[in-house]
C-alpha cells in the first residue's frame, strides 16, 4: 500500500458520492439483528452529508448470484440506517439504469439514497467494465468504506475506483492505518497469534508471517498437528496428520529466518468434546492415548505470556483453544486479558480480527482495549497472508 486519498482531499459539495459500504448485515424476517456495521460506516455518510454531498449508498446482500432475487432488497436496511443515522435515507429500486438516475437527480445536497443490491446483477462480482460504467455514470465522485469487502475484485469495490476519482472513507482509513502499524510498519519485537481449529486454513498465514514477525505462537487445534509433526502422541485429539510434512516444512523455515516458533508444553485434555466435560492437565509427552486435547495449559500460558511482554506489536487470529465452551476457554481468555492490559498501558499495539478471534475478546470482555479489533473475516485474513486487496490497491496513490 502507497497512500490512499481520504475525505480530507476533496470537497463533496454538491456533487454525487457514490460511497461503498457493507450493508452485509444479520436479518431476521426482515430485520436488522445486528447493526455493528452499519454504525461503522455512519461517520462517513454523516461527515459528506453535512458537507453538502448526495450520498448514494451502494452495497450488496447475500448471494444472489447475478439475478433479482426479492428476499435479499436492501429496502429493510435503509430504514434501519435512517434510524440509527437520524435523517431520511431514501431508496432506489436499482443501482443503475434509469431508476437509479431517476432517484439520484431528486435528491438535493446532504440528502442520502441507499441503492438496491449490486449484486442483483451479473456484472458486479465479475467486476464487468459496462456495468462498473453504468455504476459510473451516476455519480461524480467514489468513496470506498467497505475494507470487509476490499479482497473482492468486484465492480463496486474495484472497477469502478478506475472509473471517477476515488478516496477512502473513515472506517476505511481507520482499518488501513491499524493494519499498517500491525504489520505493515510495525514496532518491533512483533509477536503474532495463530489460532484455530486447522493448519489447512492458515498455510498462507504461517508461511507468510515467518517471513515478517520475531515469533509466531501456534496454539489451538493447529498446534496438535505441529505437535504430531515432532513425534508426540496427541492420542485422540483434532489432528491433520497429512499436514506433518507442511508443518515440519513451516518450522524449519521459521528457524532460517529467526523466527521462533512457540508451541504449547503443556494441554488441557478432557474425553468428550462439550462444555464442563472432565479434564487434566497433561505435558506434551504424556497426553494419554485415548484423550483430546481442547486447550493450552497453564505452563504454555506462561510462556505465552512472556513472549507477549517482550514484545511491541501484537497480531492475532484464531483462538488458542475451544474457547466456546467452559473451561476451555481459559488460555484464550487470559491471554487476551494479558494483551489489553499492556496495550491500556501503552506498552503494546495489539492487532486483531476475525470472526472467532472477536468473539473470543469480546467474551473476554476487553476487546475495546485492543488498539484494533478488525471485524473483516475475509479481507483481514488475506492482509494477514500479505496479499495485495483488489478493493484497497485501487485506491492506492502510485
Ligand atoms: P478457525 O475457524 O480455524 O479459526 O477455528 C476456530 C475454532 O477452532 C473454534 O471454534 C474453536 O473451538 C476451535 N478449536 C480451537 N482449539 C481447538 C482444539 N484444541 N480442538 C478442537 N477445536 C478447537
Amino acid at each position: 500500500m502507497t497512500g490512499f486519498k481520504t475525505l480530507d482531499d476533496f470537497n463533496p459539495a454538491g456533487k454525487r458520492v457514490l460511497l461503498r459500504v457493507d450493508l452485509n448485515v444479520p436479518m431476521d424476517n426482515g430485520r436488522v439483528t445486528d447493526t455493528t456495521r452499519i454504525v461503522r460506516v455512519l461517520p462517513t455518510i454523516t461527515e459528506l452529508s453535512d458537507k453538502g454531498g448526495k450520498v448514494v449508498l451502494l452495497a450488496h446482500f447475500g448471494r444472489p448470484k447475478g439475478k433479482v432475487v426479492p428476499a435479499m432488497t436492501l429496502a429493510p436496511v435503509a430504514e434501519t440506517v435512517s434510524k440509527l443515522l437520524g435523517k431520511p435515507v431514501a431508496f432506489g429500486e436499482d443501482c443503475i439504469g434509469e431508476k437509479a438516475a431517476a432517484a439520484v437527480s431528486a435528491m438535493n445536497d446532504g440528502d442520502v439514497l441507499l441503492l438496491e443490491n449490486t449484486r442483483f446483477h451479473e456484472g458486479e462480482e465479475k467486476n464487468d467494465p459496462d456495468f462498473a460504467r453504468a455504476l459510473a455514470e451516476i455519480g461524480d465522485i467514489y468513496v470506498n468504506d467497505a475494507f470487509s469487502a476490499a479482497h473482492r475484485a468486484h465492480a463496486s469495490t474495484e472497477g469502478l475506483a478506475h472509473l471517477i476519482p476515488a478516496y477512502a472513507g473513515r472506517a476505511m482509513q481507520a482499518e488501513l492505518v491499524a493494519l499498517e502499524k500491525g504489520l505493515g510498519n510495525p514496532a518491533r519485537p512483533v509477536i503474532a497469534i495463530v489460532g484455530g481449529a486447522k493448519v489447512s486454513t492458515k498455510i498462507d498465514l504461517l508461511e507468510h508471517l515467518i517471513e515478517k514477525v520475531d515469533a509466531v505462537v501456534i496454539g489451538g487445534g493447529m498446534a496438535n498437528t505441529f505437535l504430531f509433526a515432532q513425534g508426540y502422541n496427541i492420542g485422540n485429539s483434532l489432528c491433520e496428520k497429512a499436514l506433518a510434512d507442511t508443518a515440519q516444512r513451516i518450522m524449519t523455515k521459521a528457524e532460517g529466518k529467526n523466527c521462533a516458533i512457540i508451541l504449547p508444553v503443556d494441554a488441557v485434555v478432557a474425553w468428550h468434546f462439550e462444555a464442563n466435560a472432565p479434564h487434566r492437565t497433561y505435558g506434551v509427552d504424556a497426553i494419554p492415548e485415548d484423550g483430546m486435547i481442547l486447550d493450552a495449559g497453564q505452563q504454555s500460558f506462561e510462556r505465552i505470556r512472556s513472549a507477549i511482554e517482550d514484545a511491541a506489536t501484537l497480531v492475532w487470529n484464531g483462538p488458542l483453544g475451544a474457547f466456546e465452551m467452559k473451561p476451555f476457554d481459559e488460555s484464550t481468555m487470559n491471554t487476551a486479558r494479558f494483551a489489553a492490559t499492556l496495550t491500556r498501558a501503552g506498552n503494546l499495539v495489539s492487532v486483531a480480527g476475525g470472526g472467532d478471534t472477536v468473539a473470543a475478546l469480546n467474551q473476554a470482555g476487553i476487546a475495546d482495549d485492543f488498539t484494533y479489533v478488525s471485524t473483516a473475516g475475509g479481507a483481514f485474513l488475506e492482509w494477514m497472508e500479505g496479499k495485495e486487496l483488489p478493493g484497497v490497491a485501487a485506491l492506492s496513490k502510485t
